[in-house]
């Protein structure tokens, strides 16, 4: 049965990283909820406005939001068989909403929390920077770009600092996830399917123990 591989981790754990890792070497979709809304926000609509407001304050989008532009993105073809999401659910009202989803997805979960412990996601937030064009994540303190402030494959392109991985920024949305996000790993263990990945590693590290934890558990072939 296909699954829907539900990536956990306090911001900055490197839940983005892995995801597209797993997009790029096993194709499978990634779904970054994150990555949605900051597209989103740019628009001149009134939601847009809303989600950039909530977003600068390191707080939730509505649950009811997140949702239906979730189900709207798993719909498409390329969600048909196995598919990642990543920062999605992050509320317990959220976690409901996916298991109704899979449901009539015919697809089963799988959790995974990426665990990092928390005295090291403050430099790994605020050391971080985006390339705009190809999402690549570099950080300045572990992952530097060979010119800096510029992407390896993008190198025109200047890097992005996240407005939100500012220093006063990633309190609040640390807060904000021991307080929404944190539950649902007992949500997920109480019913056998949270598989935990120590995250203290480099990303290819990590890669690889996700990569094994997935194939043992039959999530991915
Ligand atoms: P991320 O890139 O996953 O750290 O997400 C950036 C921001 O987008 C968060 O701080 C929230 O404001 C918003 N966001 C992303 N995913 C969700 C979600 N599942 N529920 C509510 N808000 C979200």
């Amino acid at each position: 049965m296909s699954r829907i591989v539900v990536l956990i981790g306090a911001p900055g754990a490197g839940k983005g990283t892995q995801a597209r890792l797993l997009q790029s070497r096993l194709g499978i979709p990634q779904i970054s909820t994150g990555d949605m809304f900051r597209e989103m926000k740019t628009a001149a609509t009134p939601l847009a406005k809303e989600v950039q407001r909530i977003m600068d304050a390191g707080e939730l989008v509505s649950d009811e939001i997140t949702f239906e532009m979730v189900k709207d993105r798993t719909s498409r073809e390329d969600c048909r068989a196995t598919y990642v999401l990543d920062g999605f659910p992050r509320t317990p009202v959220q976690a409901e909403m996916l298991e109704s989803l899979a449901k009539d997805q015919g697809k089963e979960i799988s959790a995974v929390l990426i665990d990092v412990p928390f005295e090291q996601l403050e430099q790994r937030l605020t050391g971080r920077r985006n390339c705009p064009v190809c999402g690549e994540i570099y950080n300045i303190y572990s992952k530097a770009p060979k010119v800096e402030g510029f992407c390896d494959l993008h190198p025109e392109e200047k890097l992005v600092h996240r407005s939100d991985d500012t220093t006063e920024m990633v309190k609040e949305r640390l807060e904000t996830y021991q307080v929404n996000t944190q539950p649902l790993l007992d949500y997920y263990e109480k019913s056998e399917r949270l598989l935990k990945i120590d995250a203290g590693g480099t990303p290819e590290e990590i890669y690889s123990a996700l990569e094994k934890a997935l194939a043992a558990n039959n999530a991915i072939a």
